[in-house]
């Protein structure tokens, strides 16, 4: 072979910086043609004619020596023809690999001419050979027409090189980043760089580079088609920056991987070795089966998807807790918890009004108007199931039932019936609950009562909501606003489970003996409905009808076995109990049931009768001895009624004059308004001095005491008013008071009398005391509507309008 290189550079830049070699060993020469050229230098391309071996997926560049399997008949027979030749075989990439029968179209321009230098024969027919690339050539034609094989005609181009400044900074910079390139994918081995060590050519080492990386088919023709070297090197290097940057990508992604890996591997380790540490210990796999046993009982439960995760979160950290770990048992607290509050569940409502109505009148006797409330408020439940408050607010004495309707709305609906008791609740966390921060931190009551009814719609009764009281440790009332308030209470926070719990759904009721303390923004949500005292009547037919039934099957005794008679249960009521409801009253009937029980028992006695006679051996002496405020007219005692939250009151205000500086003293635990309204009853008495028959300067001479007795009890407000006046006349005249007078109304200055509150209540415990005849305000006429018709029947009403009229009235002559 000889070869004459030429370094045309004039020509190149118009020609393509095409440098043309001769191949004068062909055999396959053709022509030649010369060629002009515009510097004036001649020079010959002289095309040859090589057997084509199409490429799939691959190029080989000059310098390449690689295995090819050649297995496609054409391609089979082009090998042959190369080897009958000289060796030399044409190798051309394809441009798509899946094309089995290409044609001149899908094979690319250049390609390289090689020389095989093994060929082996595989078993399968298929041929192996080893080749190496050493020209790049051009293809000028294919003959297509030899069915047997490809052919192709072409010219050799050999590279262009300007040994210049320029081109060893690209050479340096193509190796310095293709080292990187290998060391950071990994993909080659490094010793591969000692070869480039020692290579000089540019043009080489350019080839060398694009055999190795693994860019696109195209990309590569690119560089095998640029002649130029700086042009190749150039866009060569282009490449490899992307390489590059793709192989860190890589890089930083396996390392991430790997450190998952290893984490995960080191935590399975880490946890094997735990469990074998506990096991030598004798602990066994406790821990793992009760993280096991939270995850089957959570599986369940229809949990909300945040809880879940959070239960999870809490595993996790229990399983890596050594047992003996206080914060583990404050872990397995609160998922108890957690796990036993009913998220979701719900129990099927009736509102079937005329079995509620059967249910209420079941379990409760009269209470006609309250009853009727009560059904009217179902009714509309029952036509908007999703109604939004209001609040069902019970008011009344203690023991006339509130919390026994309560229950008894509960099972007419259908629903779980909880309670909580808010009588003494100072601090808000009682309502919301303490933080899991704080030791022995548990839910609040609100939950507590939720997680006890077991299901999310129950009927919770809120006793006693007058008696809430608030101080540095935060206001419950307005924590248990938002429990109540139905804009806020879908999503009520407790401070312990730290996730919003619907408490929309649950039918809340409130009992109070009193409306004035409750916060005016809870008793703004309420329905009230009010329950007032029983009278003695009522009283004997809850007994009959309800209480002894019920004391009976519960101490296991029956009609024939206890009976009551009426006489009984009436001096049950007058000597034992005198309250407003009946709660003593159905004490005192169990206290009898268990003696009689156990009479039954060791006396073998078969019926025992509870008749007037023999009650205090059941219940001891009488506790209310007739004290009979009809009985004497004395001076300075005169007897009002008051209202208290749990009913009703008779009271004796007791006056004494003495000698003195015209002081007056107040005593027995009176507040501020009734202290004013005795005063104003002493300026009143002042002013009307002469009329009274009292010395003008009376005052300067005598001392008045008044003093309200049960010093003990707290009382106030206006309605002793008149009460107190008529003691002070009756002591600073020595006229006595009219036995058997009682009376209520506030004074003023000038002696008008004005109507009080509480009148229902306050004739019921008048007629209690069996007291016969009433004084009360004028305006205070309408109220005694209410009354059952046996009380008004039973007292006579004076209605008064002055104080002129009172004193006159109540005081002997
Ligand atoms: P409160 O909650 O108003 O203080 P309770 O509901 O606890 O009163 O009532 C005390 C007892 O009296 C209960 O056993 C209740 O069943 C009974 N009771 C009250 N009123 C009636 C009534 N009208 N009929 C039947 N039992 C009654």
């Amino acid at each position: 072979m000889c070869t004459f290189p030429l370094f045309l550079f004039d020509y190149l830049t118009i020609c393509d910086k095409i440098k043309l070699k001769y191949n004068i060993m062909n055999s396959n020469y053709l022509d030649s043609k010369d060629v002009e050229f515009e510097g004036g230098i001649k020079m010959t391309e002289e095309k040859m004619v090589l057997p084509l071996l199409p490429l799939r997926g691959m190029l080989v560049f000059p310098g390449m020596i690689i295995n090819l399997d050649v297995g496609r008949e054409r391609s089979i027979k082009s090998v042959d023809t190369a080897m009958g030749q000289n060796r030399k075989i044409l190798l051309v990439a394809q441009r798509e690999a899946a094309v089995l029968e290409p044609d001149s179209n899908d094979l690319y321009s250049y390609g390289v001419v090689a020389e095989i230098k093994q060929l082996l024969k595989l078993p399968n027919g298929a041929l192996r050979i080893l080749v190496e690339g050493t020209s790049r050539a051009r293809i000028e034609k294919i003959y297509e027409e030899n069915d047997a094989f490809f052919e192709a005609e072409y010219v050799e181009v050999e590279s262009i090189v300007e040994a210049d400044n320029e081109i060893e900074a690209l050479k340096r910079m193509l190796i310095e980043t293709f080292e990187q390139w290998i060391l950071t994918s990994k993909k080659i081995n490094s010793e591969v760089l000692l070869t480039f060590k020692d290579q000089p050519n540019p043009s080489k080492i350019a080839d060398m580079v694009a055999g190795y990386l693994t860019i696109e088919l195209d990309e590569k023709e690119s560089v095998l088609e640029a002649i130029d070297v700086k042009a190749r090197m150039n866009l060569l290097y282009g490449y490899l920056c992307k390489e590059l940057e793709i192989a860190n990508i890589e890089k930083n992604i396996t390392t991430q991987v790997r450190k998952q890996i290893e984490q995960n591997q080191r935590e399975y380790y880490l946890r094997e070795q735990m469990k074998a540490i506990n096991k030598e210990l004798g602990e066994g796999d406790d821990r793992q089966s009760e993280v096991d046993e939270y995850k089957s009982k959570m599986a369940e439960l229809d949990l909300p998807q945040d809880v879940v995760e959070k239960i999870n979160k809490e595993l996790d950290r229990l399983a890596k807790m050594p047992p003996m770990m206080a914060e583990s048992a404050v872990i397995r607290n609160y998922l108890d918890v957690l796990l036993s509050l009913p998220w979701n569940k719900f129990t099927e409502d009736n509102f079937d009004l005329k079995l509620a109505k059967k249910i209420l009148n079941k379990d409760h006797y009269g209470l006609d108007k309250v009853k009727e409330r009560i059904l009217e408020y179902l009714a509309v439940r029952a036509l908007k199931k999703q109604i939004k408050g209001p609040i069902l607010c019970l008011v009344g004495p203690p023991g006339v039932g509130k919390t026994s309707l309560a229950r008894s709305i509960a099972s007419a609906i259908n629903r779980k019936f909880t309670r909580m008791s808010l009588g003494g609740v100072r601090d808000e966390a009682e309502i919301r609950g303490h933080r899991r921060t704080y030791i022995g931190a548990m839910p609040g009551r609100i939950i507590h009562g939720i997680q006890t009814a077991g299901c999310s719609n129950p009927v919770f009764l809120l006793d006693e909501v007058d008696k809430m009281s608030a101080d540095f440790r935060g206001d419950p009332a307005s924590a248990l606003l938002e429990v109540l308030d139905p804009e806020q209470n879908n999503s009520f926070s407790d401070h312990y489970i730290e996730f919003p719990f619907d408490l929309s759904n649950v039918f809340w009721i409130v009992t109070a003996n009193t409306l004035d303390t409750i916060p005016l923004p809870l008793l703004d949500r309420m329905e009230v409905i009010q329950l007032t005292s029983y009278t003695d009547d009522e009283k004997i037919k809850i007994a009959e009808l309800h209480l002894i039934p019920k004391e009976r099957e519960m101490h296991g005794l029956s009609e024939s076995t206890i009976t009551f008679t009426r006489d009984a249960i009436y001096h049950i009521i007058r000597d034992y109990t005198r309250e407003s409801g009946v709660r003593n009253m159905e004490r005192k009937i169990a206290d009898i049931c268990r003696k009689a029980a156990h009479r039954h028992v060791t006396e073998k006695i078969k019926c025992v009768r509870i008749n007037a006679n023999n009650l205090y051996k059941y219940l001891g002496p009488a506790i209310f001895i007739e004290d009979d405020l009809t009985a004497r007219a004395e001076v300075g005692i005169c007897t009002g009624l008051a209202w208290t939250s749990v009913g009703g009151e008779v009271l004796k205000v007791e006056v004494a004059a003495t000698f003195g500086k015209g002081g007056l003293q107040l005593t027995g635990q009176l507040g501020d308004v009734m202290k004013e309204s005795a005063q104003a009853g002493y300026t009143y008495i002042r002013s009307r001095a002469k009329e009274l028959g009292l010395s003008e300067n009376f005052y300067e001479t005598k001392d008045v005491h008044i003093h309200l007795p049960e010093g003990g009890i707290r009382k106030d407000g206006p309605s002793a008013g008149i009460t107190m006046v008529t003691a002070v006349v009756s002591a600073l005249t020595g006229r006595k008071v009219r036995a058997g007078v009682a009376m209520t109304g506030e004074i003023t200055l000038s002696g008008r009398v004005l109507p009080v509150g509480g009148i229902k209540e306050k004739m019921l415990a008048a007629n209690r005391y069996r007291i016969k005849e009433v004084i009360l305000p004028k305006l205070n006429l309408k109220d005694l509507e209410e009354l059952p018709k046996n009380v008004r029947n039973a007292i006579k009403f004076i209605p008064v309008e002055h104080m002129d009229e009172v004193l006159k009235l109540a005081l002997e002559d």
